[in-house]
């Protein structure tokens, strides 16, 4: 747990744990450039298992950003995460887990080509979305509402291109929304270009096809469907 022992300022040698979390990015930056196409990261929670009705949208979800030409990425984990990689496979893309270190082992999900685990979640965090075109968020918890302010905070501040951000699953999302509206935006906190981006819907073709429209506007040519490996690490 070398988060929390940084985090608690346990006495240690400061030096090799820089020396360990630059390491970590510079496995990061290697894995992201391994990443031969648009990638597009999928978030939500890691507690659902298969035959839950969001596990199922989230693999058919993989499947069409493979078939859209996309690379899937996403925790690594089980879930949501587990749903996304194995629609990615299943559509015959290149799927990518960048997992992290937890108190109770974990090992990455079964459907990955690139995956790489991380001790430090902030380095993680930064691979999650420097590789992203686009986000997709099924329902989740903590670390899921955490992914969705985190990338909106990096497009309202610019540290990222602008990109979409979709939401599956209107009845989930939509309390958040209304009080995103009536709160924040209503006093000036935000503005109504911060949340322009943010899309709800229960379609995750229609997600997907965001994400699409976005990188053809952006001026990129809309990626190619190939399958194709890389060499797990
Ligand atoms: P939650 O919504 O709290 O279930 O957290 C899910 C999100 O947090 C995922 O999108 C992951 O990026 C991260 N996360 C939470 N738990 C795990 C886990 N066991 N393995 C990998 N990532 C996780």
């Amino acid at each position: 747990m070398h988060d929390r022992r940084i985090l608690e300022h346990e006495p240690g040698d400061l030096a090799a744990h820089i020396e360990m979390i630059a390491e970590e990015f510079r496995r990061g930056f290697e894995a992201v450039d391994r990443i031969k196409r648009p990638a597009v990261t999928v978030f939500g929670s890691a507690r659902i298992a298969p035959g839950h009705a969001d596990y199922e949208q989230a693999r058919e979800c993989g499947r069409l950003l493979a078939e859209a030409g996309f690379a899937v990425i996403t925790g690594g984990g089980p879930g949501v995460m587990e749903a996304a990689n194995r629609g990615a496979k299943e559509g015959g893309g290149f799927s990518v887990g960048f997992n992290i270190e937890l108190p109770q082992e974990q090992a990455p999900n079964g459907y990955l080509d690139l995956a790489l685990t991380f001790r430090h979640f902030y380095a993680r965090k930064v691979m999650l979305v420097k590789a992203a075109e686009g986000f997709i968020l099924f329902p989740g918890g903590f670390g899921t509402l955490d992914e969705l302010f985190e990338s909106l905070t990096l497009i309202q501040t610019d540290k990222v291109r602008e990109f979409p951000v979709a939401l599956i699953g209107t009845d989930y999302w939509h309390g958040l929304l209304d009080w995103i509206a009536e709160r924040p935006l209503a006093t000036g906190k935000i503005s109504p270009e911060d949340v322009s981006l943010l899309r709800v819907t229960d379609d995750v073709a229609e997600a997907v096809g965001l994400i699409r429209e976005s990188w053809q506007l952006a001026g990129t040519e809309p990626p190619v469907h190939e399958p194709e490996k890389a060499d797990a690490e």
